[in-house]
């Protein structure tokens, strides 16, 4: 389990925001491991398991996987050694209810809650980075369906998040004017 000293880093925002981009470069810059649960599923949906094969449906839908099932996840993710001085989660929370589950699984440890990095991007520079992608689960409709979740969402989790540590990035930058932001915020953090 994450034993703290270093940084459990939550990145939230639309899909098509960067997210993935960003937890890269900084695991590069922090040496922590960037975890996306998205990257986590599409794997299992690639290894034809009948997990693999029920999850498959519902990401060609564009809705989210049941709670349940990501918190188990990321409760073993977290347990794995690579995640002992932080780690970079994109894609996780993505509700109330997983981010109230991963307080807990942090309290339990007696860890302090993460720090949270909200992309803000405009919606159609969202869908043309999500059109020139191309991935899968990238079609017209599913894009749709997945901006839809993700806006009945997020208020919910803005709102449980706010007051805490808590920041909106501007990402319509370059990546490295994002990642400079990232990392300047993070310089500050005690
Ligand atoms: P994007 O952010 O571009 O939508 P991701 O790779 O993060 O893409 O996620 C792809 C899909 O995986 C989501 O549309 C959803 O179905 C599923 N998924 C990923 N993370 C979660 C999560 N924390 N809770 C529920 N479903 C998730």
């Amino acid at each position: 389990m994450y034993a703290g000293g270093g940084n459990l880093i939550v990145l939230l925002g639309p899909p098509g925001a960067g997210k993935g981009t960003q937890a890269v470069r900084l695991s590069a810059t922090l040496g922590i491991p960037a975890i996306s649960t998205g990257e986590m599923l599409r794997r299992e949906c690639e290894s034809g398991s009948v997990l693999g094969k029920v999850v498959q449906d519902v990401l060609n839908s564009g809705q989210l996987v049941s709670d349940d099932l990501m918190n188990r996840v990321i409760a073993s993710r977290l347990r794995e050694c690579d995640c002992e001085n932080g780690c970079i989660l994109d894609g996780y929370p993505r509700t109330v209810s997983q981010a109230r589950f991963l307080d807990r699984l942090l309290k339990e440890a007696n860890l302090p809650r993460p720090i949270v990095f909200d992309f803000q991007v405009e919606t159609d520079e969202v869908v043309e980075r999500l059109n020139m992608r191309g991935r899968t689960d990238d079609k017209p409709r599913t894009i749709r369906e997945r901006l839809k979740v993700y806006r009945q969402n997020a208020s919910k989790l803005v709102r449980y998040y706010s007051g805490k540590q808590y920041y909106r990035i501007r990402a319509g930058g370059t990546p490295e004017e994002v990642s400079g932001t990232l990392l300047r915020i993070l310089s500050c953090q005690p």
